[in-house]
């Protein structure tokens, strides 16, 4: 399971944009992910510049 640490996330939306799912939506200016929907693509993980998707 792919899960956001929101203390991380700076809310730049960069996966939001890249997930081919559309499984990530911000809130409160931090992403979140849908992981009912989430693939597990790991596309988040790779493209995220503060690293704040991670594995769990
Ligand atoms: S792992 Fe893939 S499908 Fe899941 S939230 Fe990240 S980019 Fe979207
Ligand atoms: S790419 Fe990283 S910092 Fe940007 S919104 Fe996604 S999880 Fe947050």
């Amino acid at each position: 399971m792919v899960k956001i640490d929101v203390d991380t996330c700076v809310g730049c939306g960069g996966c939001i944009d890249l997930c081919p799912a559309t499984a990530i939506c911000l809130v409160n200016d931090r992403s979140c992910i849908d992981v009912d929907l989430c693939l597990e693509c790991l596309t988040c993980v790779k493209v995220c510049p503060v690293k704040a998707p991670q594995v769990v």
